[in-house]
């Protein structure tokens, strides 16, 4: 995944927190740009990554 804002890999982000939840891990990551997004990372077998950008307050 990509940043929205300016198309860093999100892999190079700053993690700011990582939380379990019931669907899976959910990350969250503040690029370099400032622009934070929320990563979810299912336990399912196919282990798919969604990232969706936020509003960073
Ligand atoms: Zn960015």
């Amino acid at each position: 995944m990509r940043c929205a804002h300016c198309g860093w890999p999100n892999d190079e982000a700053k993690v700011l927190s990582t939380h379990h939840t019931s669907e899976g891990w959910v990350r969250y990551r503040r690029c370099m740009c400032g622009q934070v997004s929320i990563e979810l990372i299912t336990l399912d077998e196919q282990a798919e990554t969604h990232a969706q950008p936020v509003s960073a307050g």
